[in-house]
C-alpha cells in the first residue's frame, strides 16, 4: 500500500505543470501560462499571456510559462 501512495505523491509533484484541462481565463483556450498573484491565480493561453504580460508581470509573484512547450505530453512518456 505504501508503495502506491508514494507513486501518487510523485504524480502530484507534476501537477504544477499545466494540462489540457487548464483553460485561459479570457478566451477558454488551453492555458499555457499560470500567473500567481497575491489575490490568486490566473491562467492564460499563449496569446493572452503575451497581451497581459506587460500589465500583470510586475505584480506577479510567479510567472509560470509553458508556451514554449506547445505539445503537452503526460510525464509517463519519459524514458
Ligand atoms: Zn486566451
Amino acid at each position: 500500500m505504501s508503495q502506491i501512495l508514494t507513486e501518487i505523491d510523485e504524480q502530484l509533484d507534476d501537477s504544477v505543470e499545466l494540462t489540457a484541462l487548464d483553460r485561459c481565463d479570457s478566451c477558454g483556450a488551453q492555458a499555457y501560462v499560470r500567473v500567481t498573484l497575491a489575490s490568486g491565480e490566473l491562467l492564460f493561453c499563449a496569446h493572452h499571456a503575451a497581451k497581459f504580460r506587460e500589465k500583470l508581470e510586475p505584480s506577479a509573484l510567479d510567472w509560470h510559462d509553458e508556451s514554449g512547450r506547445l505539445n503537452p505530453l503526460p510525464p509517463s512518456g519519459e524514458r
